[in-house]
């Protein structure tokens, strides 16, 4: 009776942002989030029965109508595709050869946006390097009519730093290659695993220059072509075959649903990941993961009751081939306040910290947070930062956030790559992050504003 009364005075008093959940009631719906089954059946679903679902294609497009279906399902409102179109790069015939001095086949993927070789693939003699700096500081000479090699030391981390830092032969390699006169450029994938699997992933050529086949070799191939170029006594030849096509103005989109809050005047809570994925595996990690993740935990609180503010769920179109969805989210929605960004785009292993950035005023709920996660062994992190791919523009802007940081340790062994499938997931650390996530919900959605309003709750 008395929680009753209790619950008409929040009603009626909304603007003061009352809690919704008590820490005892987000600490049960963090802990019952450990038995979660929705995210596992998101994955598994999405993953089983569209699989691959490679930006801008017919299947993104059957991933759109399979994630309507699976969120109308659930139960959650307003669900809808945001359009857009985008230009779409789809793969061709691939294949890499070393005709002399040691012929044999390599293992080999194009990177998205590489130019297509001529049908059959091209010729030419091998010219490697160990770093991004060794290409950029080799003579044109060196360069000019040869295809190029780029290693890398990217190291295995937790906090998967390495990408960032030696993402950096995939990212801006082929353009130099190209600006110094190169034919092609193979590099040493952006990976950590020792498995004959290309790592692709985007990249992009500057504004005037020449687009050049870019394909990716997989670690053991990669130490093979280095051990052949320091064996050689004369030229290196490769012969080396990357088919594509480019489209213009195909269709993308972002799925949206939401837990209409009670006041739907109040700036809404995103949560989501990309659904569109790379075209070798099934996008199980990268990220199936991700987006039943933002869904689960929606869920889970929509299930608990009505949240004062509403959570929207965003899944993103092609995010993979240069976040398209983050942009067309943000050029239809930016310039609306939004309570908190929140994005899982890193895989399904555990939550090992949570960053924030919420602003000075709002500390107490950023603190909340933290001892809210801590019983996942989630230690606190950064009051001031957060992070994410598709809501990086708006988290740039200077919109409030919140980052889950998983454990990226094994993440870059399956990144982009065939092995990207479902029997990657821990389902045990998979639901880890449902229950850290749950918690932030709770937290953020029903706008706790501690200490007074809890210890004034207490008193009652
Ligand atoms: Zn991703
Ligand atoms: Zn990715």
């Amino acid at each position: 009776m008395i929680r009753t009364l209790f619950a008409a005075t929040l009603l009626a008093t909304a603007a003061a942002l009352p809690a919704q959940f008590s820490p005892q009631q987000v600490a049960s719906l963090r802990d019952a989030a450990l038995n979660d089954t929705y995210a596992f059946d998101i994955t598994e679903g999405l993953t089983t029965e569209v699989g691959q679902r490679m930006a801008g294609t017919e299947a993104e497009a059957r991933a759109r109508a399979w994630s309507v279906a699976k969120l109308k399902a659930m139960g959650f409102a307003n669900v809808r595709v945001d359009p857009f179109t985008m230009p779409v790069w789809v793969r061709g015939a691939e294949s890499a050869s070393i005709l002399s001095p040691f012929p044999q086949k390599l293992a080999i993927a194009a990177l998205g946006n590489s130019a297509s070789t001529p049908p059959g693939g091209l010729e030419g003699e091998l010219v490697g390097f160990d770093s991004l700096a060794a290409l950029e500081a080799a003579p044109d000479s060196a360069v000019r009519g040869k295809i190029v090699f780029v290693s890398h030391a990217m190291p295995r981390t937790e906090d998967g730093s390495g990408y960032g830092i030696f993402g950096g032969p995939r990212r801006q390699g082929p353009g130099i290659a190209s600006r110094k006169g190169a034919i092609a450029i193979i590099i040493r994938s952006i990976g950590t695993d020792y498995h004959r699997n290309p790592h692709t992933g985007v990249m992009n050529f500057p504004d005037g220059v020449k687009p050049i086949p870019a394909g990716a070799l997989p670690l053991p191939d990669s130490e093979q072509v280095q051990r052949i170029l320091k064996r050689a006594t004369g030229p290196v030849r490769l012969r080396l075959q990357l088919e594509s096509t480019k489209l213009t103005n195909q269709q993308s989109g972002n799925v949206i649903a939401e837990v209409p809050g009670r006041d739907p005047g109040l700036p809404p809570i995103l949560v989501g990941g990309h659904l569109d994925s790379w075209d070798l595996g099934t996008g199980a990690i990268d990220d199936a993961s991700g987006v039943a993740i933002a869904a689960a935990a929606a869920k889970r609180i929509m299930d608990a009751g009505r949240p004062l503010r509403t959570i929207r769920i965003v899944w993103f179109g092609a995010e993979e081939v240069g976040l398209f969805g983050g942009l067309d989210y943000r050029a239809k929605y930016g310039k609306q306040p939004h309570y908190a960004l929140i994005e899982s785009d890193f895989g399904a292993d555990r939550i090992w910290k949570v960053d924030s950035r919420l602003g000075e005023a709002r500390k107490a709920e950023a603190i909340a947070i933290q001892q809210a996660l801590q019983p996942l062994g989630i230690v606190p992190g950064a009051l001031d930062e957060t992070e994410g791919s598709d809501i990086g523009p708006m988290v740039a802007d200077g919109q409030p956030g919140v980052a889950l940081k998983q454990d990226g340790t094994r993440y870059f062994d399956y990144h982009h790559t065939p092995d990207d499938t479902l029997d990657k997931i821990d389902p045990v650390q998979l639901r880890q992050n449902v229950a850290a996530w749950t918690a932030v919900l709770a937290i953020l959605s029903g706008g706790i504003d501690p200490p007074a309003e809890l210890n004034r709750r207490k008193k009652r």
